[in-house]
């Protein structure tokens, strides 16, 4: 691999994002800042963002008495703020209103009806406003949309465009039985297989109301708010307006997006992306739902939690880490702040910055004076197989386990080696272990960057020689 580009889901702008979706951007930010490093700085892009069109934000606009484009313009700002708190590294944050946006999408509209793949027609069925989404009756459950059983289903009829879906149905099915790294983890490809076999064609136009880019050729009406969405991938690496950029990082190496958007990635995009003939982005990543206490995080529970509120607490790094270390990415995970508070004093405050100060201090009280790498007995003391590989399949708890293991093992040895019994014998042997202890944590803090970058920073700088001495701890207890 010689580039990477990762993309998250862009959020929709009815409401700030929250602990949940922070989870998501955090993964991205580590992967990106990952392989910035094995890759160098100009070969990644990153992508984030906001969704603005459709009827949903039209609609909770008007319930504040906002203009729409004054309205989306707030939530995104403060998304963007929720990001920068985290410290998440993108490379741009679109927002789907951006005027090059528009351009690519109607580009693309273009392409796909150019190979036919567009028709008129009328559409009446099922629509579920919360998930911007039409159903069918076998889709539902109850009568009601699976991820919004508290909404009603509105039955909509209007005059719409189509998108040829099915044409795509075999293509998709073969596409996805042959390219095993598409959808990851596997048994959401196993899914998507199943759901695969009932596409039907897609209206990919609204008639009834006009918050979103015109239809080319008939402004009555919007394009549909997923088709817009997605075409974001496209716009945010410079389609159409940068051909150097787009043809340096596209495809895109990994999207990382919510379960619930899946077959929207997974089978719609990659058929709009065949009709218009770009090239499939390589891997799909699904991540899991986070939980508070056991319970769902909604408005209706009066359980969400903004990421900058655990930030001013405990700062970004221990939520960094909290959020990667005790859940999987693509898996539901339960947290809570407890669990994070006990994590921060046993892990970091006593783990990590414990370790930190304890062997600063050693050096300082030895007067110890780096020599630099003569002194190395080979230019990895980690071995770091098992780190690469977590990453590789995106196992970032296992990721961190593994460092956490190493910050225990040196513990151990300085445990064991008893450096200030042998600084009182005036042992030559002190130096030895000295140089050992600071050598690997040097090692600990590049492998803790793309997870705290912060931290990994000051460890750097602290450690960086040739006279080490002690600092504010690094994590305080609370
Ligand atoms: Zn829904």
């Amino acid at each position: 691999m010689s580039k990477f580009y990762i993309t998250t889901a862009i959020d929709y702008v009815n409401d700030t994002i929250h602990l949940g979706h922070a989870f998501q951007k955090i993964a991205t930010d580590v992967l990106a800042r990952y392989y910035r490093i094995s890759l160098g700085k100009d070969n990644v892009f990153f992508l984030t963002g906001t969704d603005e069109y459709g009827q949903k934000a039209e609609k909770a606009a008007k319930q504040q008495n906002i203009a729409t484009n004054e309205f989306v313009k707030k939530i995104s700002d403060s998304d963007q703020k929720e990001q920068d708190s985290l410290n998440i590294s993108y490379d741009r944050f679109i927002r789907t209103t951006d005027s090059d946006h528009a351009e690519v999408v109607k580009e693309i509209w273009n392409k796909v009806e150019k190979n036919g793949d567009v028709y008129s027609g009328e559409y009446e069925g099922s629509y579920c406003e919360g998930c911007e989404a039409y159903y069918t009756k076998e889709d539902l459950i109850n009568k009601k949309c699976p991820i919004h059983p508290t909404l009603t289903i509105k039955i909509i009829k209007e005059k719409n465009y189509f998108f040829k879906w099915s044409k795509y149905k075999d293509f998709l099915i073969n596409y996805i039985r042959n390219n095993q790294d598409f959808i990851f983890p596997t048994h959401r490809a196993k899914e998507m297989l199943e759901f695969a076999k009932n596409i039907k064609d897609i209206p990919i136009s609204r008639s009834n109301f006009t918050w979103g880019i015109p239809v080319p050729n008939d402004p009555k009406q919007v394009i549909y708010v997923w088709f817009d969405a997605l075409v974001n991938y496209l716009t945010g690496v410079g389609f159409l307006k940068d051909k150097k950029l787009f043809n340096k990082f596209w495809p895109a190496d990994v999207h990382i997006l919510g379960k619930d958007n899946l077959r929207w990635h997974a089978l719609l995009w990659p058929a709009m992306l065949k009709s218009a003939n770009i090239e499939l982005p390589k891997t799909i990543l699904v991540n899991g739902f986070l939980n508070i206490n056991g319970q769902k995080i909604s408005k209706s529970v009066g359980n969400v939690i903004r990421p900058s509120e655990w930030v001013k607490k405990y700062g970004a790094d221990a939520v960094r880490y909290y959020l990667l270390r005790y859940t999987n990415i693509t898996e539901d995970s339960d947290i809570s702040e407890e669990k994070l508070l006990q994590a921060y004093n046993a892990d970091l405050a006593n783990g990590l910055g414990n370790l930190v100060s304890r062997v600063a201090k050693l050096c300082e009280n030895s007067n110890y004076v780096q020599m630099g790498s003569e002194e190395r007995t080979s230019s990895h003391l980690i071995d770091i197989e098992e780190y690469s590989s977590a990453f590789a399949s995106f196992k970032f708890n296992d990721a961190l386990s593994f460092i956490w293991g190493n910050i225990t093992e040196l513990d151990k040895l300085i445990n064991e080696e008893k450096p200030w019994e042998l600084a009182k014998q005036n042992s030559p042997k002190l130096r030895t272990i000295l140089a050992h202890a600071v050598d690997q944590i040097q090692e600990i803090a590049v492998l803790l960057e793309p997870f705290l970058p912060k931290t990994a920073e000051k460890i750097e700088e602290q450690f960086r020689g040739p006279k080490i001495t002690s600092q504010k701890p690094l994590f305080p207890r609370i």
